[in-house]
């Protein structure tokens, strides 16, 4: 019962077992995927370097999109099939082995390790997001919200531990023990969420709406075919001898527009959605384009500002020069300082009925990602004119700084607002389509980022600049009826 057990830094219990496994994951998410794109370069793929380089990047955007489209299987079976629970204690497990295999030096464990890690992943992410949400049911909106900034903190202690264990390792010692590593957090993860399972009370126990017998055989109809037509496709293609990398990019983009628009209508026409639900949906459906335009944007960071780090800023330090890779460790350092600030100030504007609306903060987000790459703009121009070519450390970080005051406006705000949204029932798959947002705009990245090289860094950010600044106007304008459409939620 609430008031008998010891709270976690004034959280429900509960919190601290999702707020481990959240942190080991991601630690061995990103650490991972910190080194993917060298490791690729280095010890998978042949040829001469710019070509391994492209390449390399093309299946790092391509599989960051995979892995977060497999978000919404992912929330499908806890809705239908497993509950919660159940789906983070499997995907821990399958993404535990994934590394695992990883850690296996041969190419065939290489791509086997990556599927895992994904389907892995699909089942987990938005499971125990939702979960999260569970421990606040029935609480004000204001407290949920402090619980996602906490829960946001896991995520990014992880995010930032990665790079410097994980990517030391990998690069200096053996790719395969860094894998490994990460393999061992996550397995400590999964261990600490059996063990931490009682505070959880009910939360995720069952499924939402439990799929019928014939819903389950449908839906296994459905996979088996859609699966099967993609394996066919693929081995006609490898068959004929076509193959590129490109048509997996360019399915991924149109997967990535057509199934969110699909899934927005089923879940609207669907007859379990009771009517006062369904301008939720709507309202969500704006959100989420948003957050599509915010992603896209942002994830440019661990592709095109990262061959920017590596080519173009000056990284010497008394003579050492510092890995570009350690860049990825900054965002994370700054969420964690600025997390609980912002929380604070949210709080604090509340106070005095002046906290600005979810639609505000989301508007707030996209000016200040757009302020982001005008920095990144000006960045460019400074590297172009330079004799060099390579400007201070200071553009990035101040890139990163802004970007990061925008993800605090929107990241923690929508993990939030989509447990808030959803109908109980579709949990898990609002989840899902919230994280499908990151996996849409990565997967358009793979067409946009190319315009980078024709235009040149100062036009291309600043292009981006001027996009998101625009919609940031339009999400401000379009702020009233939004709201109208959320109802009761804050
Ligand atoms: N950095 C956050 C995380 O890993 C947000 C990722 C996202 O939603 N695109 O959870």
């Amino acid at each position: 019962t609430p008031g008998t057990e010891k709270t976690f830094f004034g959280h429900p219990r509960g919190m601290a077992t999702l707020f481990m496994t959240e942190m080991w994951e991601r630690f061995s998410w990103y650490g991972m995927r910190g080194i993917l794109v060298l490791y690729l370069i280095a010890g998978v793929l042949d040829g001469p370097l710019a070509g391994r380089e492209a390449l390399a990047a093309s299946i790092y955007g391509v599989y960051n999109a995979v892995v977060y489209m497999a978000a919404m299987p992912g929330g499908w079976v806890a809705d239908r099939l497993w509950g919660a629970r159940k789906a983070v204690l499997v995907g821990g497990i399958v993404i535990a082995a994934g590394h695992f295999t990883l850690a296996i030096p041969a190419d065939v464990a290489f791509f086997c390790g990556l599927g895992l890690i994904a389907i892995g992943t699909g089942l987990l992410k938005p499971n125990i997001s939702a979960m999260v949400g569970g421990l606040y049911e029935g609480q004000p909106s204001a407290r949920r919200d402090a619980g996602f900034t906490l829960f946001y903190m896991a995520i990014n202690i992880g995010g930032m531990a990665a790079p410097l264990v994980v990517g030391y390792l990998g690069e200096n010692v053996n790719w395969h023990l860094g894998f490994g590593v990460a393999g061992v957090g996550m397995t400590l993860a999964v261990i600490q969420y059996v063990l931490g399972g009682r505070h959880l009370g009910d939360i995720g126990k069952e499924p939402g709406t439990p799929a019928s017998p014939e819903e389950k055989r449908a839906a296994l109809r459905k996979v088996a075919l859609w699966g099967g037509i993609a394996v066919v496709a693929l081995v006609a293609d490898l068959a004929l001898g076509t193959y590129d990398i490109e048509h997996i990019v360019n399915v991924l983009a149109v997967l990535g527009i057509v199934v969110p628009i699909v899934y927005f209508v089923a879940m609207y026409r669907n007859p379990a959605l009771a009517k006062s639900d369904k301008p939720k949906i709507q309202a969500f459906a704006w959100f989420f384009a948003t957050a599509v335009l915010f992603w896209m944007i942002y994830d440019q960071s661990g592709s095109l500002l990262t061959i920017f780090a590596d080519t173009k800023t000056d990284r010497m330090i008394g003579g050492w020069e510092f890995p570009a890779s350690w860049y990825q460790s900054v965002n994370p350092a700054m969420v964690i300082v600025l997390a609980p600030i912002f929380a604070a100030l949210w709080v604090k504007l509340a106070r005095r009925d002046r906290e600005p609306s979810t639609p505000m903060k989301f508007a707030l987000a996209m000016l200040l990602i757009g302020g982001s790459f005008g920095i990144m703009g000006l960045a460019g121009a400074a590297a172009a004119n330079s004799d060099t070519g390579k400007v201070t450390v200071f553009w990035l970080l101040s890139v990163y700084l802004v970007q990061t005051l925008g993800e605090m406006c929107l990241s923690p705000v929508g993990l939030s607002l989509s447990t808030k949204l959803a109908p109980k029932q579709f949990v898990g798959q609002i989840m899902g389509l919230w994280f499908l947002a990151t996996a849409t705009g990565n997967a358009l990245n793979g067409w946009t980022t190319k315009l980078n090289a024709p235009l040149g860094d100062a036009v291309y950010y600043t292009m981006w600049a001027v996009i998101a600044v625009a919609a940031g106007l339009v999400f401000m304008v379009a702020g009233r009826k939004i709201r109208a459409l959320m109802g009761d939620v804050r």
